[in-house]
């Protein structure tokens, strides 16, 4: 038998559950925008890892978008036209493949992974079958008020779904209406080899569904980074302040608040992150109110606002440039103080100090210089 493995991916539906938009036009699951590729896309992006040629069935509608998805295989692709029902197309699909192993996908379910896919087509190319399934994990009832379906060995049937091409295109030809592959292969070729599924394997079915696959597209959160520098001149008569932790020294360093360059530099990061602009725009050095204060009152507020704005603290990391004094023994205080001001745990926040080997101004100690880096995630 020829162990070539071609894919037959489904885009010939109508989306008829997915409503129309706010301007009143049908919404195309298929062709709607997730993270910077629509679902054919990352459907023929995924199986062009695995096997050697591709079919892609597609509704007029979907034509375009289809013959735009073959960019991004790395083996051939050819488009062909669906059918009126599903088993049209897929018989559509799997006549024009060329292939003794076919493993047909409803371009919907576009999270399949590589694993999903290898598992179908091992399975057939060992059994002649093999169908993504996941365990049903949910109480299953009838509506009603009936009992709830016995779960036990209950099986939720998914694509992809691999098989040899010259047995189902028989069984096609023998069984006649089904709602997948498996039954119509089952009621000629007997129980069908059940692979590996996976939960996020799911298909965009309702316009409700798209938030949901954007924010798994984005792997979970809306995830940001941003920098942040300060310097600040040291100066006698002040006191040095770093990470809201007071440091034995003969310098202090000079500014309008408590010139805290650490804790400065970490907000510019994450205000950097949210594209809230910086410091100098939300405590202006020019407003009496933040004459003197304590810099943490400041961090305080930042990670308040970014709250407001639908963001949480992943991490910060900062470099302290000084050539004195000798921070280490304060290192985990002032790590401590910054994670209980963004009220994360002291993991989250990392700090480093650094001698410029009496190189420019802070090597001369005239001046302190912190760089920072906050990661921000969606709430
Ligand atoms: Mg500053």
């Amino acid at each position: 038998m020829d162990m070539k493995t071609c894919a037959v991916l489904l885009a010939a539906g109508g989306s008829s559950r997915m409503g129309t938009d706010s301007e009143g036009r049908h919404i195309n699951k298929l062709t709607i925008d997730i993270e910077g590729m629509n679902a054919i896309e990352r459907c023929v992006r995924t199986f062009s890892r695995c096997v050697d040629g591709i079919v892609i069935v597609s509704s007029e509608a979907n034509e375009e978008a289809a013959l735009l998805a073959e960019r991004l295989s790395e083996v051939p692709v050819k488009t062909v036209r669906g059918g009126e029902r599903r088993q049209d197309s897929v018989l559509n699909g799997v006549r024009a493949a060329n292939c003794g192993i076919v493993v047909i996908h409803d371009c919907a379910r576009c999270f399949v992974t590589e694993r999903i896919i290898m598992e179908a087509v091992e399975s057939a190319a060992a059994y002649g079958s093999g169908a993504a399934a996941i365990k049903v994990r949910d109480t299953v009832r009838y509506g009603g008020g009936a009992a709830p379906v016995d779960r036990n060995g209950l099986m939720q049937m998914q694509t992809p779904q691999a098989f040899d091409r010259e047995k189902l295109i028989a069984a096609y030809t023998e069984a006649g209406d089904a709602t997948d592959d498996a039954a119509i292969w089952e009621r000629v070729f007997g129980p069908v080899r059940l692979t590996g599924g996976s939960i996020s394997n799911q298909k965009i079915t309702e316009r409700d569904d798209i938030p949901e696959f954007i924010r798994f597209a984005r792997g979970g959160h809306d995830m940001r980074f941003g920098i942040g520098e300060d310097t600040h001149r040291l100066v006698p008569g002040r006191k040095l302040i770093l990470g809201g932790v007071e440091i034995p020294f003969r310098l202090g360093l000079l500014g309008h608040s408590d010139a805290d360059a650490l804790i400065h530099a970490v907000i510019d990061a994450m205000l950097g992150a949210a594209a809230l602009g910086d410091i100098g725009r939300h405590f202006p050095d020019t407003d009496p109110k933040y004459k003197g204060i304590s810099s943490v009152i400041l961090l305080k507020k930042a990670a308040s606002m970014l709250r407001e704005n639908g963001y949480e603290i992943g991490n910060t990391d900062a470099v302290i440039t000084a050539q004195e004094p000798k921070l280490a023994p304060y290192i985990d205080e002032m790590r401590k103080t910054i994670a209980d001001a963004l009220g994360v745990g002291i993991e989250r926040v990392g700090l480093k100090a650094t001698t410029p080997e009496h190189l420019g101004p802070e090597g001369n100690s005239e001046s302190i210089t912190v760089r920072a880096i906050a990661c921000i995630r969606s709430i």
